[in-house]
């Protein structure tokens, strides 16, 4: 079956906002204290809190304020990181992890408060989050996980059987549930366009279309720094933050043979009667399930269904946004046969980035500082890394647990930032998604 003709190849989020305008003719300062590369959550959280703290900071954006994935994804504020917790503790030991997961709690907190505080008006809603099993075998390990996250990180998640189920979700295939209700969701385009706002209001400077190309080490004024060239001329700065996540290109060769850009996409349908979308949503959760190749999903502030998924395992073109909206469509009314008559009004894409270990990761690489991998899991650690990044900068010792983790790139170095087992990896995540 074809999608609907009223489908566009656009982001809706973008119709729910204005952008706060920058002046596109004005030429880029000799000197800064920091250089920030990217204006996503990551780059405009940084911003924000060190020019807060007294530094001239710049923000270079090759596109325009939030561009990249910050304002393309779900709108999940999420508890957790990509792994499970069980994968985690065997890896990193019960004290890091335990550090992890507070560090994870406490970035809902984060952007609860950065928020409030510069009263971005963004659809900021503590509706938590549910996960739903696929499998059987799913969901008898989530009540095995929620007794580990309350002996080992005292945080409470909530099993929901089968049975009770339709209490969280109006859809009859899965076998159960976990709902966190600590989770938050918003509008992810009005909050990067607040954030971009609030950097501006502390007094950052923001460069949009201005493509970082080259960065050197240089001395300036008997100083040790960066000579930084860009689309739009040169600048000395005396650190550089690379904030540029799954779009991170040549110009940082370290960060970009260290992640693997992979695509999601979303479709989002028209607007839902009120008691179809109370149905299919009754506590209006943000949604995911528990398989490797995930789809996820909730109902937007004006009662659309957004339905994601990594439907192309290849980052948004015209090719896979196309195929990902039949896909996405496909599965959405797998889950909810009530939208088989909806319209599909939206499909868009945007690149995530993934480390190889699936871990986000933060510190110094090179001399230059970097927040990156958060595989999906962006919108709250995305914004947390922006700011911890910053009070390291401006001399602060925050704890940050996932700063020193090892961070490889591909076994063997057979990877040099052009991801050409990516059909592969999809079909590998298609095939455990059908034995695990
Ligand atoms: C479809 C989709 C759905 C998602 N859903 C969720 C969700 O529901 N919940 C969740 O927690 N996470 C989600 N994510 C992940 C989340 O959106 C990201 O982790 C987060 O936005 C990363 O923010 P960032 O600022 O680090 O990077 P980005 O927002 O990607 O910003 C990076 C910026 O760097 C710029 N840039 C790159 N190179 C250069 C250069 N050389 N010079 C200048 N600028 C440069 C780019 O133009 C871009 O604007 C989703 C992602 C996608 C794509």
């Amino acid at each position: 079956m074809t999608i609907e003709m009223s489908l566009q190849e656009k982001n809706y989020w973008l119709t729910t906002v204005d952008f706060p305008q920058t002046d596109l003719a004005q030429s880029l300062p000799a000197r800064a204290d920091v250089a920030v590369i990217g204006a996503g959550f990551t780059g405009l959280s940084a911003a924000r809190m060190l020019a807060k703290r007294g530094a001239k900071v710049v923000v270079l954006e090759s596109s325009t304020i939030g561009w990249g994935a910050s304002s393309r994804n779900g709108g999940m504020v999420l508890t957790g990181m990509k792994l499970g917790v069980n994968k985690l503790i065997s890896r990193f030991g019960r004290d890091l992890t335990r550090r992890m997961y507070a560090a994870s709690l406490a970035t809902i907190d984060c952007v609860e408060q950065i928020i409030g505080e510069e009263k971005i008006d963004c659809d900021f809603s503590r509706c938590g989050h549910l996960e739903v099993a696929c499998k059987q075998k799913h969901f008898d390990d989530y009540a095995r996980q929620a007794e580990v996250i309350a002996r080992e990180f005292n945080h409470q998640l909530r099993v929901v059987q089968k049975n009770e189920l339709s209490a969280e979700i109006g859809s009859t295939i899965y076998h159960g549930g976990m709902v966190d209700e600590v989770s938050a969701g918003l509008n992810p385009e009005r909050y990067v366009a607040g954030l971009g706002r609030a950097a501006m209001n502390a007094g950052a400077a923001i460069f949009e279309r201005t493509q970082v190309q080259r960065i050197e080490r240089a001395s300036n004024q008997g100083e040790q720094g960066w000579s930084i060239t860009t689309a739009r001329g040169s600048l000395w700065a005396r650190e550089v933050f690379a904030a540029t996540s799954g779009y991170t290109g040549k110009a940082t060769p370290a960060l970009r043979k260290r992640l693997i850009p992979i695509g999601s996409f979303i479709i989002a349908t028209e607007i839902l009667p009120e008691p179809l979308a109370r149905e299919l949503s009754p506590r209006n959760r943000m949604i995911y399930d528990s398989k490797n190749y995930l789809y996820y999903y909730r109902l937007t502030p004006d009662r659309r269904m957004l339905f994601g998924g990594r439907a192309a395992f290849f980052p948004e073109n015209d090719q896979t946004i196309r195929r990902s909206a039949e896909i996405l469509r496909r599965g959405m009314i797998d889950v909810y046969p009530q939208l088989r008559d909806t319209k599909v009004e939206y499909v868009w894409g945007g690149t995530l980035d993934f480390a190889f270990d699936i871990m986000p990761h933060a510190g110094l690489l090179d001399g230059m500082y970097y927040a990156v991998g958060y595989a999906g899991h962006g919108v709250a650690m995305a914004t947390y890394q922006g700011q911890k990044i910053a009070e390291l900068m401006s001399g602060d010792k925050p704890d940050n647990p996932f700063i020193g983790i090892k961070f490889s790139g591909a076994p063997l170095g057979l990877y040099n930032g052009k991801p050409w087992f990516l059909p592969f990896a999809g079909a590998w995540y298609k095939f455990l998604d059908w034995v695990s």
